[in-house]
């Protein structure tokens, strides 16, 4: 499958997915994606992306948790 961005190829490959659910940053580990291996551009399968939803929406509880950080106190909250 080709990129239609820039043209590059998609590689299958192993992708930590974040993102925000009700404000707070969630990340899940190993989520396999189609990855462009020119310009980095992820694609999920139909499969992948509800599976994605399943897990963020049970709020279960996480396998580990890991450390976050702010780039800058100053652009948090505006
Ligand atoms: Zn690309």
């Amino acid at each position: 499958m080709k990129c239609q961005l820039c043209d590059g190829k998609y590689r299958k490959r192993l992708v930590p997915h974040t993102q925000y659910y009700r404000g707070e940053l969630v990340v899940i580990d190993h989520v396999p994606a189609l990855v462009c291996d020119k310009c980095g551009d992820t694609l999920y399968e139909p499969d992948t992306a509800e599976r994605i939803e399943e897990i963020i929406s049970s709020r279960k509880k996480p396998s580990r948790t890991i450390p976050v950080y702010e780039y800058s106190e100053a652009l948090v909250g505006g």
